[in-house]
This record gives structure tokens, sequence and C-alpha cells, in this order.
């Protein structure tokens, strides 16, 4: 499950305890599937 700042849009993968945006270092954090955004899956 991907975690994804919705202040920049980067996708966050660590889940240690607390979750912060290691670009912008915003903690507002969205998990799970957005419909914004989109999983590519290359198989
Ligand atoms: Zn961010």
């Amino acid at each position: 499950m991907a975690y994804m700042c919705v202040h920049c849009g980067k996708k966050i993968k660590q889940l240690d305890g607390f979750v912060r945006c290691q670009y912008c270092g915003s903690r507002v954090i969205v998990k799970g599937r957005s419909s914004v955004a989109k999983e590519i899956k290359t198989d």
C-alpha cells in the first residue's frame, strides 16, 4: 500500500511510525488508491 503526498504528489513508501513527505516535508498524506493517482504495473 503506497502513500502519496497530497502537497507535491510524490509517492512515499516509508511507513515507520509517522509518515512524512521527504520531498516537501508535508505531513498531509493520503494512503491507498486515489482517483487522481494511477499506479502503473509493468508486469
Ligand atoms: Zn510532498
